[in-house]
């Protein structure tokens, strides 16, 4: 009888423990928030801060920096400029750069990169730094399809038809590398070549303008062509 007491007691006293235990209700006295990750203007940031009673830690999100002004027009050029490429908008792609590279393919070649383009190619703006008066730079990872090989076969096949036609016109040599690099590209499986590119913006007159890419930029704009090419007559 008495232990069976005991026992009751005990399980008394341990429900209404119970509750509290589980609960915990803790009245969080938190410390200073600490940045785990910063924000940029493209990204949010993490940061966190811990209860000096409990060591509960709570964490949020920190928002994106406010892109306005000077900031948003550099980067809306390069927005602007990878959308174009995206749709091989020859005249919206000269118009960013202060200096129009070598972004223009034979007219027969055109709408098949417009294609690979539009399938492949993708990107993600990082920053943005303004570097000097005029001066800035946007830092994107950009995704474009990668055409190499299908072009450099398609090259031999165009030289060989060249050397078999002498006397052809240049509308027809253009039709048949074309051809032929419709041809190679069923066979080849499209990779993606994804590049880290720093784009150095320079204020020229009214607008911001592209003036240097650290890349070949016409690799960029052509699914590699530019590099086939350059490598195809270099053995030439
Ligand atoms: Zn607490």
């Amino acid at each position: 009888m008495k232990k069976r007491l005991t026992f009751t007691i005990l399980l008394v006293a341990l429900l209404m423990l119970m509750p509290v235990q589980v609960g915990a209700a803790c009245k969080h006295t938190y410390g200073k928030w600490t940045t785990d990750k910063a924000a940029t203007y493209f990204a949010t940031g993490k940061k966190s801060r811990e209860c000096n009673k409990c060591g509960h830690v709570q964490t949020s999100t920190i928002p994106k920096k406010a892109l306005v002004g000077t900031r948003k027009e550099i980067v809306t050029r390069i927005q602007v400029f990878l959308k174009a490429t995206r749709e091989y908008n020859l005249k919206k792609m000269d118009f960013c750069f202060s200096a129009a590279p070598k972004i223009w393919l034979p007219e027969p070649l055109r709408p098949i990169i417009k294609e690979l383009n539009r399938e492949y190619f993708s990107y993600k703006l990082i920053n943005v730094k303004i570097t000097g008066k005029a001066k800035a730079e946007v830092q994107a990872i950009v995704y474009y399809p990668d055409c190499y090989w299908p072009f450099t076969y398609a090259l031999t096949e165009y030289m060989n038809y060249v050397y078999a036609h002498p006397k052809a016109k240049s509308s027809a040599y253009m039709s048949v590398l074309a051809k032929s690099i419709q041809k190679q590209l069923r066979y080849y499986e499209i990779a993606k070549e994804k590049k880290t590119i720093t784009f150095k913006l320079i204020k020229s007159g009214k607008y911001w303008k592209i003036a240097k890419a650290g890349i070949q930029i016409e690799n960029l704009t052509m699914a590699n062509y530019a590099s086939a090419y350059d490598d195809f007559f270099a053995g030439y």
